[in-house]
C-alpha cells in the first residue's frame, strides 16, 4: 500500500511529521453519520483529547459532530474549530474554576460532574453569573472492559466518576442546588475495546439503574455512554473503518432507551486513528550484537503510545522494495523504552529511508512532547501536498 503516500512529496519535509488522510477521514464520519441517523435521537461527539489538530478537528466538526471536552483548553479548540457550544459536553475529575467559568460563559450543552464538591463549586459559580448549569453525572458502572489495564476507566477502583451507591443521594442533593440542572447520566468505561459484550455489560448496567431510578420516580433526559470502541492496529489497510454498524447496534439491541431519551455517545480513537500517519526517516541501520536496529528521527516524545501501554503499530518502510529484513525500530531519545517495535520484517532500510508508523493518528500528536529539548512534530493533511 505505498502508493497510498506521496513519498517524493515527503522527501521535501522535515521529518517526523504526522500525515492525516482526510479523505479516510471523511468517509470514516460519513460511516458514522449513515449507522447513527439510522437509530433516533443517537447523537455523537468527538473526544477532542484523541487528536486535536486543527485541520484534523475543522473536517469533524463540519461533519456536523459534536464535541467531548476535558479541559478548558479543548473547549477553546473545539470552539475555534467550528464546534457549537450546545454540543459542547465536558467533562474530567479535576475541572479549575477558569475552566468552568469559560464553559459556563460559552453556555456548553453540560458538564459531566464526577463528585459532589465538584457540583457545588459549578453551583456556585454558575450563581455568581445568575447562570444555570446543566449536568450529568458521571456514573462508574463497575464495569471492567478487556483491554489494557492503564485504559480502563469504569472498574470501581478507578479514580473516576461517582459511585453507583451513592448515584440517587447525589440527584437528590442537585435537585436542591439553584443553579444546577441535573439532565442526565454519563459513563465511559475505557478505551480500545473490540468486544461488544464489554458495550453489552454496560447497556444492561444502565438498564439496572434507569429501573432503580424510575422506582424513585426520577427521569433521566440523556444518557451519555462515552466511547471506547477500538480499531484494527494490525490491519489499517484491510480495517481502516472500524465497525461502527456493531457498536451501534449493540446500543440499540440492548439499552432500553425511555421515549424521549437522546443518547450520546464520545468516540475519539475510532474516529481519527486510523487516518494518522507518523512519518520518520531512517538515520542509522546499526548492526547490534544480537540483532540490526533501524534507528529513526521519530521518537516516545513523537509517539508515546508504545513505551506508555506496550502499543502495537504497524510499521512500513515506503522507500523500500527490498527484500524484508528483520529490525528493531528505535528513536533517538536517551530512554530504552524508546522503541517504536521489536524484531519486525521491513523492506531492507538505509539511511534516509522513509518508515510509516501506522494507525497512529488518535493519542499521537496530541501526546508528542519536547523531552530532550526536541521540536514537536508538524502534522500535515492530504491536501497540504
Ligand atoms: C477518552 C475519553 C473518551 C474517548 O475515548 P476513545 O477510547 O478514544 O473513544 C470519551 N469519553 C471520555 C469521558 C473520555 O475520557
Amino acid at each position: 500500500m505505498k502508493g497510498k503516500f506521496p513519498v517524493d512529496k515527503f522527501q521535501q519535509v522535515r521529518t517526523p511529521f504526522y500525515y492525516y488522510d482526510t479523505d479516510l477521514l471523511r468517509e470514516t464520519l460519513r460511516t458514522i453519520n449513515q449507522e447513527t441517523s439510522k437509530h433516533e435521537r443517537f447523537t455523537v461527539h468527538y473526544a477532542i483529547k484523541a487528536n486535536a489538530n486543527p485541520k484534523v478537528l475543522r473536517v469533524i466538526s463540519q461533519a456536523g459532530l459534536g464535541a467531548d471536552c476535558v479541559s478548558g483548553g479543548e473547549i477553546q479548540a473545539a470552539l475555534q474549530a467550528g464546534f457549537p457550544a450546545n454540543k459542547i459536553v465536558f467533562a474530567g475529575v479535576g475541572k479549575s474554576d477558569w475552566e468552568i467559568n469559560l464553559g459556563l460563559d460559552k453556555d456548553i450543552f453540560c458538564f459531566n460532574v464526577e463528585s459532589i464538591p465538584e457540583l457545588e463549586v459549578i453551583n456556585q459559580l454558575a450563581a455568581a453569573k445568575g447562570k444555570t448549569a446543566r449536568v450529568c453525572f458521571r456514573i462508574n458502572p463497575d464495569v471492567g472492559a478487556h483491554t489494557h489495564a492503564n485504559i480502563t476507566t469504569g472498574l470501581a477502583e478507578n479514580k473516576f466518576g461517582i459511585a453507583m451507591r451513592d448515584m440517587e443521594d447525589v440527584i437528590q442533593e442537585a435537585s436542591h442546588m439553584q443553579s444546577i440542572q441535573f439532565i442526565g447520566l454519563h459513563f465511559h468505561i475505557g478505551s480500545q475495546i473490540l468486544d461488544m459484550g464489554d458495550f453489552e455489560a454496560l447497556c444492561n448496567r444502565i438498564n439496572e439503574l434507569q429501573d432503580q431510578l424510575e422506582r424513585h420516580h426520577i427521569r433521566i433526559e440523556n444518557i451519555n455512554v462515552g466511547g471506547g470502541l477500538g480499531i484494527s492496529y494490525e490491519h489499517p489497510n484491510r480495517l481502516p473503518i472500524p465497525d461502527f454498524k456493531a457498536y451501534f447496534d449493540t446500543y440499540a439491541h440492548h439499552l432500553k432507551l425511555r421515549s424521549g431519551q437522546t443518547l450520546h455517545f464520545e468516540l475519539g480513537r475510532a474516529v481519527v486513528a486510523q487516518c494518522g500517519t507518523l512519518i520518520t526517516r531512517t538515520l542509522y541501520v546499526k548492526q547490534g550484537t544480537y540483532k540490526q536496529f533501524a534507528i529513526v528521527d521519530a521518537g516516545m516524545t513523537d509517539l508515546i503510545r508504545p513505551a506508555l501501554y506496550q502499543a502495537f503499530h504497524k510499521i512500513e518502510n515506503i522507500s523500500s522494495e527490498e527484500p524484508l529484513e528483520t529490525y528493531d525500530v528505535v528513536g533517538p531519545i536517551c530512554e530504552s523504552s524508546d522503541v517504536f517495535a521489536k524484531a519486525i520484517d521491513l523492506n531492507k532500510c538505509h539511511r534516509g529511508d522513509l518508515i510509516a508508523i501506522r494507525s497512529a493518528g488518535a493519542y499521537g500528536e496530541i501526546m508528542a512532547s519536547q523531552y530532550n529539548c526536541r521540536q514537536l512534530p508538524l502534522g500535515y493533511v492530504k491536501e497540504d501536498f
